[in-house]
């Protein structure tokens, strides 16, 4: 059933037609105004500035009950883009996305110090040969740093310092945030729907979407689903906390688990990731240690997702990051029983679980979503605090 909001047609009715444009894929403007509940003048009005600022176009008609045939009118794909650069311990991702979250550039560079960012700005959009009046601006993503936790970079600083260069908008988010937001864009999720993404990588972050927006708390630090306790009396984490999920089902965790048990013979100076990845390859392939290893993590993971989606009643679920990216089956299918035995909700509504088809890149597609989010349906992003 349609949700009634906004009915004066303002700035923000402006996004919500976007947003349910966006995740209807193709709509006609009686629908539209059914779905947002703004009168028909206002839904005409709307839809012809966004098709004289070339945010949206019709694309052909579909056949009503009234005899009359209906305009169906999209999102305009390739008309402009936005940038996102997640910055990943060794390397910055960086990927450029259409107006439907679509990826239309990739590149990995190796990490580089912040004041050569904008020039792998001018470098990256110049390669694309992406029109820079189309280009709708940057943001930059990195993990939340936590207590205890490594040292992260000054986003902020980061963020004036470019906007400053590049003359353009430049936000910054976290990594699970930014991903969440992605996935949001992209799949078409409907507004409506309770929405959140799981983010495993070095450590574990969750992002939420409510009414088309990221939830992000009070000092956007929202999501810290890695720092859910499993077990009050469990291991002790830098944050200062006992039985942190991301102490028995981080990356990190799993490899530390398989380095402790030997029978998997890790190359003891590969990385984290690269063992990981190893690890995942192997359970794949039917080695039963590798598969007990990412299980017993994925059953604790589920333990925590559950927790989460208990407490904020969400409806769908998707798991992205480099932790899934090879056997992210393994941790889908846990996490499905799990919620099938135990999710609060489940005699009222399923909780849909799904994998990211594109998870090593979820972070930095995501940041690139944002900046499109921001530019065509602006009042769904606020700034942090610098
Ligand atoms: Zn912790």
């Amino acid at each position: 059933m349609a949700r009634r909001e906004t009915p004066a047609a303002g700035p923000g009715s402006r996004a919500l037609v976007v947003d349910v444009i966006r995740s209807a894929a193709a709509i006609s403007r009686v629908e539209l105004a059914d779905l947002t509940g703004l009168t028909q003048p206002s839904i005409s009005n709307i839809v012809r500035d966004l098709i004289a600022d070339g945010i949206i176009h019709e694309v052909g008609s579909a056949d009503s009950i009234r005899g009359k045939p209906r305009k169906l009118i999209s999102i305009k794909q390739a008309f402009r883009f936005g940038i996102g650069f997640h910055l990943g311990p060794d390397t910055v991702t960086c990927v450029a996305v259409d107006l439907t979250g679509g990826v239309v550039g990739r590149e990995v560079v190796p990490r580089q110090p912040a004041d050569r960012l904008a020039g792998q700005f001018d470098d990256f959009t110049a390669g694309l040969d992406l029109p820079r009046d189309r280009v709708e601006g940057l943001a930059i993503v990195a993990p939340t740093p936590y207590p205890g936790g490594p040292e992260a970079p000054d986003l902020h600083a980061l963020r004036a310092e470019l906007a400053d260069r590049l003359g353009l908008p430049v936000m910054v988010e976290n990594d699970a945030a930014a991903a969440a937001l992605g996935e949001f864009w992209s799949r078409r999720v409907s507004r409506e729907q309770a929405f959140g993404c799981v983010y495993l990588a070095g450590g574990i972050g969750a992002g939420l979407v409510f009414g088309g927006a990221l939830f992000r708390g009070a000092s956007f630090d929202a999501g810290e689903l890695g720092h859910m306790s499993i077990d009050y009396a469990g291991l002790p984490c830098p944050c200062g906390n006992r039985g942190c999920v991301e102490r028995y089902a981080s990356m990190a965790a799993v490899v530390d688990a398989a380095r402790a048990d030997g029978r998997l013979r890790l190359d003891p100076a590969a990385t984290v990731s690269s063992a990981y990845d190893t690890v995942a390859r192997a359970a794949v392939h039917g080695d039963a240690v590798a598969f007990d290893l990412l299980d017993r993590a994925a059953g604790h993971l589920a333990v925590a997702v559950t927790s989460m989606v208990n407490l904020l009643d969400l409806g769908r679920v998707v798991l992205t990051g480099p932790g899934v990216a090879l056997a992210g089956a393994i941790h889908a299918r846990r996490l499905r029983a799990h919620l099938e035995r135990t999710a609060h909700a489940r005699q009222r509504h399923p909780v849909v679980v799904e994998l990211s088809a594109q998870p090593r890149d979820a972070a930095s597609i995501g940041a690139a979503a944002l900046v499109v989010q921001a530019s065509v349906a602006p009042g769904h992003t606020n700034t942090p605090p610098a």
